[in-house]
C-alpha cells in the first residue's frame, strides 16, 4: 500500500476560517462574535490579575521542574474538587481526580476508560453540541449517537423530547451533559430538570458524562456547578470533565481535570488504575504551569478572592449584554434567561452571510454568537444589522 494512502482530506476548521476572514476584512467597524473566548469590553482576552500574580511567584519560587506523575498536580486537584464538590465528598473512596490537558483532555480519557470499562457503551450528545465531543469519542472507539435538545421556538430546552429519544438508551450507554453554559446554545437544565436526568440515569442504568467548562461563567461557581454536585450524589457511576481554560482565562496553558466515581471504593481504585495508564499512553504527564497557577490561587485566599471578583465582572458583562440584546428583540428575550459566553440568533445560513458581508459581523454559519465579542461600542451596530433579519 503506498505510504500515507488512507488518509482523506479533512474539514477546515470553520472558526478557524472565520478568525481568518475577519482578519482579512479591512473595515473599521466590524464585530467578531464568532471566536470562543472571552472579551472584555475593549475586546480584549487579558490574563487574569490573579493568574499573573501567582505566575510572578511561581517563577520565582519554583525549584525544580522534574517530573510530577500522570495524575499531574495532586493538591491542584483536590483544591478543584473542593471548588466543585464539597471537602467531604473529594475524600469519598468511591471518586478520584487527575489533572488532564484542558476539558479536551479530560473528556478524550474519560471516553478511553468508558470504551475500555464498557466496550458496546454509546455516548448520547445533545443536537446540536461542541462540535468536538462526537470526534473526541470517535477517536476513543465509541459510538455517538444524538438526542434533540433545543427547541428554537422558545430559545430553551426541548425536555421532553431529549427524554423519548434517551428511552433508546441502553444499560451501560453514556449520557453526556453539559453541566452549565452549553455550548453553543446557552441553556441550561433546571434543578426539576437534572432531577428527571438524575432518576433516569440511576433507574435506567446510563452512566452521566458531565462536561463543565464554563463554572462560574453562567450564575456564579455554586449555582453553576449544582446539577454536577446533585447528579454525582444520586448515581453510582458518573463521569466529569473539568476546565480550567474559561474561568482562568488560561486557554493555551491546556488546565483541566478528570473526576470519576466508580460504584465502589474497589472499582474507584481499578479505575483509578486503568485512567492513570490511558493518560501515560495518551500525553503521559500533563503541563503543569497552568494547574499550578490554579493550584496557588485556589491555596491563597487573597489571590483566590481577587479571581472570584474577576470572574464575577466577566459573569457580569456578560450577563449585562444578553440582557441589552434580549431588549431589543421580542425573538431575542430568550437570550437573556440563556447563561454563558455562546447563545444562537434565530437566523438562517444566508442572513449569516447578509451579516457578514453588509455589515462586517462575523458568526458561523448556525447562528452561534460569543456574547462577549459585544460592548457598549458595537451593541448598538450588531442590533441595527441584525433586527431587519428577523421575523
Ligand atoms: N467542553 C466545551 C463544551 C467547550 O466549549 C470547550 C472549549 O471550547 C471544552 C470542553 C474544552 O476546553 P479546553 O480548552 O479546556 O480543552
Amino acid at each position: 500500500q503506498p505510504i500515507f494512502s488512507a488518509l482523506r482530506p479533512q474539514q477546515p476548521d470553520a472558526l478557524l476560517a472565520l478568525i481568518a476572514m475577519h482578519r482579512a476584512d479591512q473595515r473599521g467597524e466590524k464585530i467578531d462574535v464568532g471566536v470562543g473566548v472571552y472579551r472584555d469590553r475593549s475586546g480584549l482576552t487579558p490574563v487574569m490579575r490573579a493568574v499573573k500574580m501567582a505566575e510572578t511567584r511561581l517563577v520565582a519560587q519554583q525549584s525544580s521542574k522534574s517530573y510530577l506523575g500522570s495524575d499531574g498536580d495532586i493538591r491542584f486537584t483536590q483544591l478543584l474538587g473542593e471548588l466543585i464538590f464539597s471537602a467531604q465528598s473529594v475524600d469519598d473512596d468511591r471518586r478520584f481526580g487527575l489533572q488532564t490537558p484542558g476539558g479536551t483532555g479530560a473528556l478524550r480519557v474519560g471516553a478511553a476508560l468508558l470504551t475500555r470499562a464498557m466496550p458496546d457503551a454509546r455516548v448520547w450528545v445533545s443536537q446540536p453540541t461542541w462540535p468536538n465531543h462526537a470526534p473526541i469519542f470517535a477517536e476513543a472507539g465509541m459510538a455517538t449517537l444524538t438526542h434533540p435538545y433545543f427547541d428554537a421556538k422558545t430559545g430553551g430546552i426541548a425536555f421532553d423530547l431529549m427524554l423519548t429519544a434517551l428511552d433508546e438508551a441502553r444499560a451501560g450507554d453514556v449520557v453526556l451533559l453539559h453541566g452549565c453554559c452549553h455550548n453553543p446554545t446557552g441553556t441550561q437544565f433546571s434543578v426539576e430538570q437534572w432531577q428527571a436526568l438524575a432518576a433516569l440515569c440511576s433507574l435506567r442504568g446510563l452512566i452521566p458524562f458531565i462536561d463543565l467548562a464554563y463554572h462560574g461563567l453562567g450564575d456564579d461557581l455554586a449555582p453553576d456547578g449544582a446539577g454536577a454536585r446533585m447528579m454525582m450524589e444520586a448515581v453510582p457511576a458518573a463521569l466529569l470533565a473539568y476546565s480550567c481554560d474559561k474561568n482562568f482565562a488560561l486557554y493555551r496553558d491546556r488546565v483541566g481535570a478528570l473526576f470519576v466515581q466508580a460504584p465502589s471504593a474497589p472499582l474507584a481504585e481499578m479505575a483509578r488504575a486503568n485512567t492513570l495508564a490511558l493518560a501515560r499512553s495518551l500525553w503521559s504527564m500533563p503541563p503543569d504551569h497552568g494547574a499550578a497557577v490554579v493550584r496557588m490561587i485556589l491555596d491563597d485566599p487573597a489571590l483566590r478572592k481577587d479571581w472570584r471578583s474577576e470572574l464575577e465582572r466577566m459573569r457580569t458583562r456578560l450577563n449585562r449584554m444578553r440582557t441589552a440584546l434580549a431588549a431589543a428583540h421580542p425573538l431575542l428575550a430568550p437570550i437573556a434567561r440563556q447563561r454563558g459566553l455562546f447563545s444562537r440568533l434565530p437566523i438562517d445560513p444566508q442572513t449569516v452571510e447578509a451579516l457578514r458581508d453588509h455589515h462586517g459581523i462575523y458568526m458561523p454559519a448556525d447562528g452561534r454568537i460569543n456574547v462577549a465579542g459585544l460592548n457598549d461600542a458595537n451593541i448598538g451596530r450588531f442590533i441595527e444589522g441584525l433586527l431587519p433579519h428577523l421575523e
